[in-house]
């Protein structure tokens, strides 16, 4: 477990398709990664109009308290890094 400001975590706000959707950008917590991450958040956890999901919103404000559910996965399948985890109180959970 690491706290995201390890990362450089920031909340921010995301345009995709004309919609505004917050987001927390931050390196990629996976050792040995160098490139960044955006997992858009919202209440309702609605997926943007691209079919792109948005994570849930379950506690926190900032990035040293927020919660989201649920993990965040970045499928090597995909051609991703495989990174999996979940972001709870401010804290990057790999698993
Ligand atoms: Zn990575």
């Amino acid at each position: 477990m690491k706290r995201l400001s390890e990362f450089e975590a920031s909340i921010d706000q995301w345009k995709i398709d004309g919609i505004k959707v917050r987001c927390i950008m931050m390196h990629c917590p996976l050792p040995g990664c160098d490139h960044d991450i955006r997992i858009p958040f919202s209440k309702s956890a609605v997926a943007l109009p691209d079919g792109r999901p948005v994570w849930k919103h379950e506690a926190g404000a900032t990035v040293e308290d927020i919660t989201l559910s649920p993990s965040y996965h970045l499928m090597k399948s995909d051609g991703y890094c495989g990174l999996h985890g979940f972001v709870r109180n401010g804290n990057w959970i790999g698993v």
